[in-house]
């Protein structure tokens, strides 16, 4: 930052005039032994400037801080001394917050937040009370009677400051990318009309309630939470700088919680708990904005991983054919096996690396149907033929009776359609079948794939379409997956409008089942999917 220029000058003036208005505005109000202020907004203001501008805004702070003490009636030193320590308050937070602990300013950061609380909130509003209050002292104006009380006052009003207002101006002042959608939009206006409502109700007569002393300031909570789960830092430090304003005039009017004895006493009370509800809010936000952005950061790497994978898998793929091809007319049973064997294993990582850019695109809502018509019962058949020929040993036995045509992604159905039956190989034993079936049910086509395996105890039965849950168990057979094919399978069908699901019992096998809308009129059943198709266990449906 450069000093001196037209700018720097500027601000200085700017940030002296904010810090003097509202420093007058704070001792309106009322005082702690005359001096510590409750209500003292230039702290956050002096604070958040520095941080963003650069320390050497300080004589703005210095000036404002010591003109309004001085007319005041402080004497000369001792108005010269609290200037200081306001100044070296704003100083050394911005120093440690800037240079130290490199914050960043929109406090989407668990760190961040801690370091605001400690070295803004905690640290470094207790040299302003220490310095000031010692000032005061020194020069005689207090006693050492009333040297205690004054410091703990002088400190909580900074320190309330520090911690809403100053959040306040630094997640203000960072360029934001992203827009609302219309829904974020209606929920934040219903968010902020609880919030309103509230805060009239308790610090009002607006609704003709009186809650004045009343031990309710747990209320203010499920607002401001829900400003810090669904929506950003920025939100959620307004509705608490809203609250505080709402507060502050609320109980210096004689209404609200906080009112219990003398205004000043009032007051302490209320900067107590709007610390702790600040506090709370922006830990709360920034741990949800945190989780959000691994979750992105989670699904950026795995398709940037997968597409990287895919291109020495594709040449890898190319020169094992051209291997094969080389050696058609051979005689060394062997190697063909071992070629046959490379290919199959490519492939089957090509699979793989499928599942895990379709998780992240379904995670991301980016799966892109094509949608065509088609019978269900034909894609059955094809899809059935194709994983015969590789399972030579099991038989999968179809009977359909689903003549019906859907307007489906036929791929997708089929991936969905290839999960089910290749769980239902893996995770049961080698000597019993695997049956798929087909109906119609209720406007939609309802395809069943049974199987005689290990069952799904029940407490996992909800949780197997989610994002990555597999089933821990020993006695589980087969490779172990990702625990993604039937979410993948989840969120296609939940975009084709259908439904999906499972019966299960542990040791007695499963059926898994998906449904999808009919086209035109099918016949309509009223109950349960029949009894044949499924394995018994509650049937747990999406
Ligand atoms: P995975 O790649 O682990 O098979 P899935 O999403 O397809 O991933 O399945 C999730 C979990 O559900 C599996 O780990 C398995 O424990 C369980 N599961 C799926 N199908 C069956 C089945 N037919 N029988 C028993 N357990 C199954």
């Amino acid at each position: 930052m450069k000093m001196g220029g037209p700018s720097y000058v500027a601000r200085l003036l700017f940030l002296f005039a904010i810090y003097f208005t509202t420093a007058r505005l704070g001792l309106s109000i009322d005082a702690v032994n005359g001096f510590a202020m409750l209500v003292w907004l230039p702290t956050g203001i002096s604070l958040a400037a520095l941080i963003i501008w650069g320390v050497n805004y300080w004589p703005a702070v210095f000036a404002g801080a010591f003109l309004v003490n001085f007319l005041l009636g402080v004497p000369l030193l001792a108005a010269l001394g609290i200037a200081a320590g306001n100044t070296l308050e704003a100083i050394v937070g911005a120093f440690l917050l800037r240079n130290v602990f490199s914050l960043n300013n929109a406090l989407e950061r668990l760190r961040d937040v801690w370091s605001l609380i400690l070295a803004g909130g905690l640290f470094a509003t207790a040299i302003s009370a220490t310095i000031g209050v010692s000032s005061l002292y020194a020069t005689g104006v207090l006693t050492s009677f009333d040297y205690i009380r004054t410091w703990l006052a002088w400190w909580v009003g900074d320190m309330i400051s520090a911690l809403v207002v100053t959040p306040l101006i630094l997640a203000w002042s960072v360029p934001r990318s992203f827009k609302y959608t219309r829904l974020q939009i209606g929920e934040f206006l219903i968010a902020s009309s609880f919030l309103i409502f509230m805060s009239s109700m308790f610090f009002t007569s607006l609704l003709g309630i009186n809650t004045r002393g009343l031990p309710i300031t747990y209320v203010f909570f499920p607002p401001l939470i829900w400003y810090a789960i669904r929506f950003g830092q920025r939100e959620a430090v307004t509705a608490v700088f809203v609250l505080l304003v709402m507060a502050v005039v609320g109980t210096i009017g004689g209404f609200g919680p906080f009112v219990k004895g003398q205004l000043n006493e009032n007051l302490l009370l209320l900067q107590g708990f709007m610390g702790v509800a600040s506090v709370t809010v922006m830990i709360l936000a920034a741990l949800v904005i945190e989780r959000r952005e691994h979750e992105r950061r989670k699904d950026d790497f795995i398709i940037i991983a997968s597409h990287e994978l895919k291109t020495p898998i594709t040449s890898a793929k190319i020169f094992v054919q051209i291997l094969k091809k080389h050696f058609k007319n051979t005689k060394d049973k062997k190697l063909v096996h071992y070629l046959t064997t490379i290919e199959d294993q490519i492939d089957k990582l090509t699979d793989l690396i499928g599942e895990l850019l379709d998780v992240s695109k379904a995670h991301v809502g980016k799966i892109i149907l094509n949608k065509e018509r088609f019978v269900v019962d034909d894609l059955i058949n094809q899809i059935v033929n194709e994983i015969q020929q590789h399972e030579s040993g099991r038989k999968i036995v179809v009977s359909h009776d689903a003549k019906r045509k859907v307007l489906a992604d036929r791929v997708r159905i089929g991936q969905v359609l290839v999960n089910f039956i290749n769980n239902a190989l893996k995770y049961s034993p080698e000597d019993r079948d695997v049956y798929v079936s087909s109906e119609v049910f209720n406007n939609k086509v309802v395809v069943y794939v049974k199987d005689a395996g290990i069952g799904i105890r029940r407490e996992h039965q909800g949780k197997i379409f989610d994002r990555f849950y597999r089933v821990d168990d020993r006695d589980k057979k087969g490779g172990q997956g990702f625990g993604i094919g039937l979410y993948i399978s989840a969120e296609i069908i939940r975009r084709h409008g259908g439904s999906i699901g499972v019966s299960s019992k542990k040791d007695q096998g499963s059926t898994f089942f998906f449904t999808l809308p009919i086209v035109g009129n099918g016949r309509r059943r009223k109950g349960q999917f029949p009894l044949r198709y499924l394995s018994g266990g509650r049937l747990v449906r999406f």
